[in-house]
């Protein structure tokens, strides 16, 4: 690879946009100009290469490339702003997905250009199996994600069937690497193999797991992207690389530690038995209680101290802004009012935070669930708005349950639990929640932006 002096350095300026936008994105507050900055530096890259490159490139090449960038460009542009929020968690899979396949490509492309190099088919072939992991893993994530594939699929025995595939599948890999074959059809057979391999991965994982196995998907792209670096000596792909790769390993296990499953369980596949198996069918006896949303607000009124909890529903409804108006209302009464953010609430990684920055919340009011967990006790109110499994009981007392050890909220410590949703559905995990039945719950149902805008007016007339 030929590089001019200048390109590195625009390299350097670039690697340097991405740690400083990666840092600037660890808080919401800058979080918006911390993507702006990478996504800047990213260009500055793209466009350095093209010009600054001093190698032999053919005209035809800078021609598809042209035409590559306007159509990525103006589908990326199209689809990021048209996406409704609640499909975000979607788009950011089938992005993630196409992150993997670029990095699988790469492997399919340079192979045989590096034939007798031992490292660089080493390289290779690591980055096209995780590449191509990545790639169906996020489809099959997309997909459990919009609801177009609702239950876990399980073949008899998958536990087994999908570990003596992975180990197949770096057996073969060891072979093409050690052998030096040059041959295409061992490739293409292996880049299936790992296709497939992602597809069995995800398939069987389903409820309250998601969440670790999106992020694990998510460090297996930046890590694709790094071999590709590694492969031309590119440092500025194998800085984004390894950031994407870090980042998304420390989201995991951040994830890993929300919902209390080892990581060994999550990559060997054992977590499905007791986490994802999408429902238990016991029925909870006992009757619920309705509230009309003035006797809601009466018992806000009277209340000092109320806890926000939102989840998926919020979204779904989109009342971030009504919610904020309902906050600002409290406070101005003199309430202390704060929101609890359970780590898996919503449908992907800081869902809730994005969801409540949009309306300009005081980032200082959104307090992490287990600083939030001690303060139930000595809340009068806890208004849960739109979740549903994470505020769900089972998950500390049903051994039964597929949510059984996950860390919850836990809202039952306080004097008075309003929970809003549309009906007695159960949430993402498919299981029912016992905290409806509670003696301290009452049910406000409805829409959450109907439901939150009749409170607001009831509690101005107060
Ligand atoms: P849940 O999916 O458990 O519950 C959401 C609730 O919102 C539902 O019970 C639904 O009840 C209610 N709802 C839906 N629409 C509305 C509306 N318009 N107005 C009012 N309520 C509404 O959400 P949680 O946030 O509690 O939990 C997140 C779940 O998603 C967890 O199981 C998590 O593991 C999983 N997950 C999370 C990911 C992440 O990265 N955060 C990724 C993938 C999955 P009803 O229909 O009766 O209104």
């Amino acid at each position: 690879m030929e590089y001019t002096f200048s390109l590195e350095f625009i390299y350097l300026i670039a690697s340097v946009t991405y740690i400083l936008g990666l840092k600037m994105l660890g808080h919401p507050e800058t979080a918006r100009k911390g993507n702006l900055i990478a996504a800047g530096g990213m260009s500055i890259a793209i466009f350095g290469t093209i010009f600054l490159y001093q190698g032999e490139v053919p005209q035809i090449v800078y021609t598809l490339i042209a035409i590559a960038i306007v159509i990525g460009t103006i589908t990326g542009w199209v689809v990021a702003k048209k996406v409704d929020m609640t499909k975000m968690p979607e788009l950011v899979s089938l992005f993630n997905g196409m992150g993997g396949a670029s990095a699988a490509l790469i492997g399919l492309i340079e192979f045989h250009h590096n034939i007798g190099d031992q490292l660089s088919i080493l390289t290779i072939i690591a980055g096209m199996i995780i590449g191509s992991v990545s790639f169906s893993g996020s489809m099959i994530a997309w997909a459990k994600l919009n609801g177009s594939m609702k239950k876990p699929v399980r073949l008899p025995k998958y536990n087994i069937i999908n570990n003596l595939f992975l180990i197949g599948l770096l057996a073969a890999a060891t072979y093409i690497v050690m052998s030096g074959t040059d041959s295409q059809l061992y490739l293409y057979l292996l880049f299936f193999a790992a296709l497939l391999y992602g597809i069995l991965f995800v398939l069987p994982i389903g409820g309250a797991d998601m969440p670790v196995v999106i992020s694990l998907l998510n460090s297996f792209t930046g890590l694709a992207a790094a071999f590709g670096g590694f492969l031309y000596g590119n440092m500025v792909m194998l800085t984004g690389g390894i950031l994407v790769g870090s980042a998304g390993t420390i989201l995991t296990l951040a994830m890993c530690k929300a919902m209390n499953r080892p990581l060994a369980n999550v990559i060997f596949g054992a977590f499905g038995d007791s986490g994802a198996a999408g429902g238990d069918d016991s029925e909870i006896k006992g009757s619920i209680k309705e509230a009309s949303p003035s006797d809601v607000a009466i018992l806000m009124n009277y209340s000092q101290k109320i806890i926000i909890v939102p989840g998926y529903g919020l979204a779904v409804a989109q009342a971030q802004h009504i919610i904020h108006e309902l906050e600002q209302l409290l406070i101005s009464k003199g309430i202390d009012v704060k929101y609890a953010i359970h780590p898996v609430a919503g449908r992907m990684p800081g869902h809730m935070n994005v969801l409540l920055a949009e309306t300009n919340v005081d980032y200082d009011k959104l307090v992490e669930m287990e600083d939030i967990n001690p303060e139930f006790q000595s809340t009068d109110v806890v208004f849960v708005v739109g979740a549903n499994d994470v505020v769900n009981p089972a998950a500390h007392n049903n051994p039964a349950s597929p949510i059984y050890g996950m860390p919850i909220l836990d809202v039952e410590n306080a004097k008075h639990i309003i929970v809003n949703k549309r009906s007695m559905k159960p949430g993402y995990a498919g299981i029912e929640n016992e905290l409806f039945y509670n003696q301290k719950t009452s049910m406000l149902f409805g829409d959450a932006k109907d439901a939150l805008t009749k409170l607001v007016n009831e509690l101005k007339n107060m």
